[in-house]
């Protein structure tokens, strides 16, 4: 594995690792957020719908019941039952409440008894008994109080409010104002932008003989009314959605959707009823997706970029210093080899002898095992270069040692010495097989012809490693025997015993 891909195998397993954990936290964080959106609309809507409903429904025409009751003779005429001039009383207020709200859409004076006394807005129906199908009413006749609740009748789901009418302490009956739940989500629509559903309890379609639409249901509610914008969508909300939690988040396709339910007030023995919020929460999932894919693509790009950037810089870089480190070894190898090597003769130097021979005696102390040192110079070789001339001479030394080293062994040590002196290390070879080369080596010179040079001959000295020798003492012995050897006429070989 080169620098390069050792590179590459620490930082791309980095860079997954980072995007990973970067991708992770973004989808956390981004995850987080929704869910905060999610309960600040809840609560939001919670605030604004239950607000509205107090202040803009509940509490106004609570007053303008209140107001109906106080018109002078109003209570007279209603307890003498007067329908006619009940109407000609309650009708101008009914047109004008209608005028301003056209989701107003009952007003209703009911008996003590539970019959209908007049129906502002139906003025030929009356008489029926209606508290029968109306727990409402039944509340209202028992206990005399304000009322207000959602509340199915025959003609539908409204929003009622209830006023006693009381004379002298006595319960006569009670008046009731009646609004469309369509005004509760065209409202909230219109003023908040919020888009609504009015649920009913299943109940509605047992206790009810009215024409109920139950083809859209939500858990055990049907669905009463909606603002149009959602109705569409409806089939793919129902999945999932549980009317119990207050926030159901639903996905569907692309789309995702918060469903916030709010309980609306009834009377015991009512069908339940439900407003349900829906907030599109797609943008937000939106957002957040395209964060997260934001942040792998941006990962992935720096991967590319960075393998990119290697192969274009550290890549050439890499094969540049790869190329120079390569002649710098051959140099080094070249340098070292001149530094040991004789340059005429191209065998060991004198530097490279010291070297070996130390190693020799290390080895020869360790192993106990003997090694003969030789040590040859030509015979007269003044005379030659004097009689040839000097390359000559060169060219005679040159030959000396290709001949020599044809003879020896290769892990023999074969070195200059200096001018015409040679040295020889014969590991495990004491001085008898010694004498052996030697005599070859001379005898080799003797007889061989040097291109037209009469008389090359040599003169050699042997020893034998000694234990406890060093450097000089061996080169001393080896050095005196090749002494004796010129002294008594050259040409031949001494070794120690001789
Ligand atoms: P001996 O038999 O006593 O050794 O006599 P010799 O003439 O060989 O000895 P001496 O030491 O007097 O002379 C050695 C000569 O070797 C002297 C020198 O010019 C010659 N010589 C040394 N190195 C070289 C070399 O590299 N090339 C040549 N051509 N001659 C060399
Ligand atoms: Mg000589
Ligand atoms: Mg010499």
């Amino acid at each position: 594995m080169n620098l390069q891909q050792k590179a590459l195998a620490i930082v791309i397993p980095l860079i997954t690792l980072l995007t990973a954990g970067y991708s992770y936290f973004v989808y956390v964080t981004t995850s987080e957020h929704i869910e905060q959106i999610v309960a600040t609309e809840r609560e939001q809507l919670h605030q604004q719908h239950t607000h509205y409903f107090k202040m803009m429904i509940d509490q106004r025409y609570q007053h303008e019941l209140r107001q109906l009751l106080i018109t002078p003779g109003l209570v007279d005429v209603f307890a003498r039952q007067d329908r006619a001039a009940l109407l000609d009383l309650a009708d101008p207020v009914w047109r004008l409440l209608r005028a301003e709200n056209p989701n107003v859409a009952r007003l209703h004076f009911h008996r003590a008894d539970g019959t209908s006394l007049l129906r502002v807005h139906l003025p030929r129906r009356y008489g029926d008994d209606i508290a029968a199908l109306r727990p409402m009413l039944q509340t209202i006749h028992a206990n005399h109080q304000p009322i207000s609740a959602v509340e199915m009748g025959r003609h539908g789901l409204f929003y009622r409010v209830m006023q006693p009418i009381m004379v002298d302490g006595n319960y006569l009956g009670a008046v009731e104002l009646g609004l469309s739940m369509k005004f509760v989500t065209n409202a909230l629509r219109h003023m908040l932008g919020i888009e609504s559903l009015i649920l009913i309890g299943h109940k509605a379609l047992e206790a009810y003989d009215a024409p109920i639409d139950d083809t859209v249901r939500l858990g055990d509610y049907i669905l009463w009314s909606s603002s149009s914008d959602i109705r569409k969508g409806l089939d793919a909300l129902q999945k999932g959605f549980d009317i119990n939690q207050d926030a159901n988040v639903i996905t569907h396709g692309t789309q995702t959707h918060l469903l916030h339910t709010s309980h609306m007030p009834t009377i015991e023995g009512s069908p339940k009823a439900a407003m349900l919020f829906v907030q599109d929460l797609t943008p937000y999932i939106e957002k957040r997706n395209h964060t997260l894919f934001g942040a792998i693509i941006s990962a992935v790009l720096v991967v590319v970029i960075f393998i990119i950037t290697l192969r274009l810089t550290l890549s050439p870089l890499l094969s540049n210093l790869v190329a120079t480190n390569r002649k710098l070894s051959e140099k080094i190898d070249e340098v070292t080899r001149l530094s040991i090597t004789d340059p005429l003769t191209q065998i060991f130097n004198r530097v490279q002898f010291n070297h070996s021979l130390s190693n020799a005696i290390t080895l020869a102390e360790r192993y106990n095992t003997p090694f003969s040192l030789l040590m040859f110079d030509l015979d007269h070789f003044k005379r030659i270069n004097d009689d040839y001339g000097h390359p000559a001479g060169d060219r005679v030394l040159i030959q000396t040692t290709e001949i020599v080293t044809r003879l020896l062994r290769s892990n023999d040590t074969f070195a200059r010495w200096g001018g015409e002196e040679f040295m020889v290390i014969l590991p495990h070879q004491g001085v008898d097989e010694g004498r052996i080369v030697a005599e070859k080596i001379r005898t080799l010179i003797a007889d061989h012809s040097f291109d037209g040079i009469e008389h090359v001959t040599l003169s050699v000295g042997i020893t034998q490693y000694r234990e406890g020798d060093d450097i000089e003492q061996i080169l001393h012995r080896v050095d005196i025997n090749l002494y004796h050897a010129k002294q008594q006429g050259r040409n031949q070989t001494i070794a120690d015993q001789d």
